[in-house]
Order: structure tokens, then sequence, then C-alpha cells
């Protein structure tokens, strides 16, 4: 008996209860779902922790909520309908809008009667025997399956630093991440709120209309652009009505998954009156384009970098009337571009309001959380009836680290990654086998307008699995050369930028003990794109497919 024959015969009567399980109901889970059920006649089903659809969207719905991506981006464009006939109606979706979005996905594609919601995944654990997953529940429910994917999301697991005492708090405390789906009312109180990243930029000039005091942490200053958001004048909504094809190409061979262009110039060899007159059209615009639209050797030249920088200042000089607290908030240490450019909308004109304070909590650090308030290294106490933490996520392998991830021999996924994720092309790790994840670590994900890179992973996921059902493969899983060597790729790749210098959540810098490897892939979207199509067409070049697959499941179409 050859050793194929002996795991079919091993494998035979393992009955599995769904093809595949969908962890997360966000962007990525829907269009798995659809993918994998509609247009692969596969048994899906997702487990969602939320009581809705959504994903990031569904939990963070702080005040001014709202995504960076130009809207007419922001979303499927895998079915031309559905992305003609969704209006956005501003320039940037704002929260409530993309769940109303994501719910219409849902409706169209039927999707709601194969996802479980409110139940979180626990645990996850292959068995080599049947070459299948157990999935198990915070409800206690345990579901075989063959493919497991964790839709996940990057920025899912919130993160709020366990300042001594965080607990006794009399007040209301509120994570960002995790906010009330019947909202906050701060109307005449003082409010206190820790973090200035891209969460907080939005959320502090809403909350400071109502409170009447507004303290803000800030521990590290942000470069934060203007968003300019409003209605798009529809002449330009027209035109990109009648170009539908064009944009979809454009974004999947960009390079940030934008419609934005790199400048063949280089800030380095620019006077600063050149790069001024370059930035200012972008800065006018507001959005990304001085980010991602402007000179590619600020990502790898601290000089050069420096040329946008000193731009950037005189921006904030301009907006803060305390020239005190405008040095406080003009970032310092590290260049510009290598950590998440948060977008504003009045975040720098609110220091200007008498009852919104600025406190730097680099040099006095926050030492303790009091019944009444914060209390810093100085001893300077601060009393506020609401904390706001707005404090981030422990970002990328977060996510998957929560779960108990057993693969081959029961190996802990967090374990294999203790000293940083290992993966290949970010969706596969070696020893767990048919588990993918979307827009995981070591993929473009969030150096990238996430759904185009999430449509690139689930189709690439799909044609995976499809694959391994041709071929009669129980398993599909990378070699370990060709982990190896993508995580050396990852490596090499961000080894000569400035993106290392930074204390980033991209770095893991943002929690404590977390190892400091620098996470997303920098291939870019287009030609991360090209490298996943060139390894389908070289017969899926650095996968092997294992065994026959003899799963039964009732009506399977196996
Ligand atoms: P974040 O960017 O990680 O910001 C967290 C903030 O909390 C930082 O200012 C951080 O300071 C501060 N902080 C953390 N621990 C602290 C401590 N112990 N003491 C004092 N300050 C502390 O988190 P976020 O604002 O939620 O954003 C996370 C990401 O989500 C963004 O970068 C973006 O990718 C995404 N996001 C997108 C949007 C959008 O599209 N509009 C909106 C929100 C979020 P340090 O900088 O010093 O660590």
């Amino acid at each position: 008996m050859t050793a194929a024959q002996e795991t079919t015969d091993r494998t035979e009567m393992t009955a599995v209860d769904v093809d595949a399980v969908i962890i997360g109901a966000g962007f990525s889970g829907l269009y798995m779902l659809h993918k994998l059920r509609d247009e692969m006649g596969l048994k899906a089903r997702i487990y969602e922790a939320g009581g809705g659809v959504g994903g990031t969207w569904y939990w963070n719905r702080y005040p001014g909520a709202r995504s960076d991506s130009d809207s007419y981006i922001y979303g499927f464009t895998f079915d031309e309908e559905l992305w003609r006939e969704w209006q956005w109606s501003e320039r940037y979706p704002e929260q409530h809008e993309i769940r109303a979005y994501l719910e219409h996905v849902a409706d169209r594609f039927d999707l709601n009667r194969d996802i479980t919601f409110d139940t979180k995944v626990t645990a996850a654990t292959f068995d080599e025997g049947s070459n299948t997953w157990t999935v198990t529940t915070d409800s206690g429910k345990q579901v075989t399956t063959q493919f497991v994917i964790a839709a996940v999301g990057s920025l899912s697991s919130s993160n709020t630093p366990a300042f001594p005492g965080v607990d006794s708090f009399a007040g209301d405390s509120y994570h960002t991440g995790q906010w009330p789906h019947d909202g906050v009312d701060f109307a005449g109180q003082r409010v206190g709120i820790v973090g200035t990243g891209a969460s907080a930029v939005q959320a502090v000039p809403l909350i400071a209309r109502e409170a009447s005091d507004l303290t803000v942490f800030q521990r590290t200053a942000n470069y934060i652009i203007p968003a300019n958001n409003g209605p798009v004048p529809d002449d330009v909504r027209q035109a990109r009505l009648a170009d539908y094809q064009g944009i979809r190409e454009r974004i999947q061979q960009s390079v940030f998954g934008f419609e934005l262009t790199l400048l063949e110039e280089k800030a380095g060899e620019s006077t600063q009156e050149e790069v001024d007159a370059q930035l200012m059209p972008r800065w006018e615009e507001g959005g990304f384009g001085i980010w991602l639209g402007s000179y590619v050797d600020i990502f790898f030249d601290d000089a050069a970098n420096a040329k946008v920088r000193k731009f950037l200042h005189e921006r904030i000089r301009e907006k803060v009337d305390d020239p005190e607290t405008a040095e406080l908030l003009i970032p310092k240490g590290y260049p510009f571009g290598v950590k998440r450019n948060p977008l504003d909308s009045g975040y720098y004109e609110t220091f200007n309001q008498p009852h919104v304070h600025l406190v730097d909590v680099k040099s006095n650090p926050i030492a303790e959380v009091t019944p009444t308030g914060l209390r810093l290294a100085d001893g300077t106490a601060y009393e506020f009836d609401a904390i706001v933490y707005a404090t981030g996520f422990d970002a990328m392998t977060g996510p998957m680290n929560k779960i108990e991830i057993r693969g081959r021999d029961g190996e802990l996924l967090r374990e294999k990654w203790e000293e940083g994720p290992r993966t290949y092309l970010g969706l596969t790790s070696v020893g767990f086998p048919n588990l993918f994840t979307i827009t995981g670590p070591q993929s473009p994900s969030v150096l990238s307008n996430m759904p185009v890179s999430i449509e690139q992973h689930v189709d690439l996921v799909a044609t995976i699995v499809g694959a391994a059902r041709e071929r009669g493969a129980a398993t599909v899983e990378p070699t370990a050369e060709a982990e190896d060597a993508w995580v050396q790729e990852n490596a090499e790749l961000v080894k000569p930028t400035l993106f290392e210098t930074a204390e980033t959540w991209y770095m893991g810098a943002n929690i404590p003990g977390k190892p400091r490897v620098f996470m997303p892939n920098l291939s870019f979207v287009g030609p991360y794109r090209h490298k996943c199509d060139e390894m389908v067409a070289d017969d899926y070049r650095g996968f092997v497919f294992d065994g026959a697959s003899s799963r039964t499941r009732e009506g399977a179409n196996a």
C-alpha cells in the first residue's frame, strides 16, 4: 500500500460539516463566502463575533470614523453592477455608510443565511489523521472543515495599555475600536483622550464640539494631512462611472491601490522651493497624494524626506495659533511617511479652542489611571468624567494570535510567530495546511487601499482551493523553502527604506513585548499581484498538494 493510499483509506470516512469555515464577516469574509459558495459550489460558513456584518466597520463607531480612501475605490469591483448601483454621499465614506454598504452586499448576494453572528472562533485544530480542521467557537460549538480562511482583519484586536489602575476609573471608559452602538453623549463632560493616531485625529474635533473640556494626551505627534472631505462634483462622479474598467485596472496595477502615481523627480535632487511647489497642490487637494503620490525617495533618503517634513511643519505652524502647542504638534525624531498618516478634518484647528488642551506624555508619561482620572509620572493629576482610549490595535498578527490555532504536531501558530510572522506570500504558513489569511502579515495589506488587496487575496485563495479540489488533494501547504525565501524577501525589501527607523505598529512597536519586525510586505500592490499570478502560472510554485481528498460530506460535490 502506498503512502497516498494509506492516507486515502484513513480519511475515507471522514465527514466534514462544511468545506470551508471563514472567520469574520467584514469585506474579506463576505467576498470569500460569495466566491466559495456561489461561484465554486462549496459549502461554506462564516463565524462572526459581531451581531452584524462589517468587521472593522461594525466595531469602530467612534465619532468621525470614516475611511481615508476615496469612496469610489473603497468597495468591491468584482461585480460591475454592484459598483455602479451603490452611490456614496461624500469623498470619503463614513462608518455608518460603509456598514450599510456591506449590509447591502450581504443582502444582494444572500450571504446572511450562511453567517453565524455573535459567535467568536476561539480555536482551530488540524487533525493529521483526517486532514481536517476542527473549529471551536465561544458557544462551545465544534465544526469540522477542510479549509479555514481567516478573514479577521489587520486592525481588529484592540489595545488598551495596561496602565496601573486602569480598571479603577469611576467614570466611563471607551476604546475607539469597541465603541458603544448607541453612541456616547459627551455634552458638558470633562473628557480625556489618550492617543493621537488616525482614530483620535478623527474623533477629537467631534468630541470637542460636545465636551466642556477636552484634554488630548500625545505620546508621538503624527504628520496629519487634510482630508478635504465633501460631496463629489457630479461631473467627476459621471466620469468615474464611465470608466469602471479603467479604474479597476489602474488600482489593481498601482503601487498602493489608489489612483496615485509617484513622481519621477526626486526630492533629494530638487530645491526646497521645487518640493514646496509639488506638495502645495497635493496639500490643497487633500488625501494621500503628499504621501503615496509624491516623491519616492522620501521612503529611502532622510535628506529628501527632510524637505517634505519642512513643508509640513510650516503648514502646522500656520494652522495652530499657540506657538508652544504648534511645536508640540510637530512630529520629531522620525521621518515622514513611515508611520500611517492620518487624514484630518479640523484636527489642528481644534487646539485653537480654549477648552481643548494638549499634554505631552512622551516626556512625562501616564503613570496610572485613578478613580477620578489620570496621573502622570511627575504627579500631575487630571480629573475626567470620561476617558477615551484611542490607543490602537495589536496589528496584523494580533487577530490571528488571539485564536488558538494548532497545526501539524499540535504546533501553535502564535508560538511559531513568536519572533515575527512566518508566511508564504502573507497567505499561508508551513505546518498549517489549508489555512489562509486574507491580507495577512507579509502581504501588502495595510500599506494599500484595503478592498483592492482583499479582492486580490480572496480571488487567489479561491484559485488555490479550486486547484486543490481539482487535484483531489486533501491538503495544500507551502514548502519550508518557499516560506523561508518569502520571510527573507520581506526583510530584504524593507532594509533600504526608512520604515524600520520609527516606532510604529507596522513594526509591532506599540505593543510591549511584541517582536520588532516590519510586518507588511513592500512589494506593492501591482507587483505583488504579479508575483502571485506567476506563482499560479508556475504550477503553484512553493505549494505542495498532498494526499487524496476523500472527505465525505452529505451532498458535497467533492
Ligand atoms: P494608532 O495609530 O496605533 O494610535 C494609537 C495612539 O495611542 C498613538 O498615538 C499611540 O502613541 C498612543 N498610545 C498607545 N499606547 C500609549 C501609551 N501607553 N501611552 C500614551 N499613548 C499611547 O491607533 P489608531 O488611531 O486606532 O489607528 C490604527 C490604524 O487603524 C491606523 O493607523 C489606520 O491604519 C487604521 N485606521 C484608519 C482610519 C481611517 O481610514 N480613517 C481611522 C482609524 C484607524 P505612539 O504613536 O507613541 O505609539
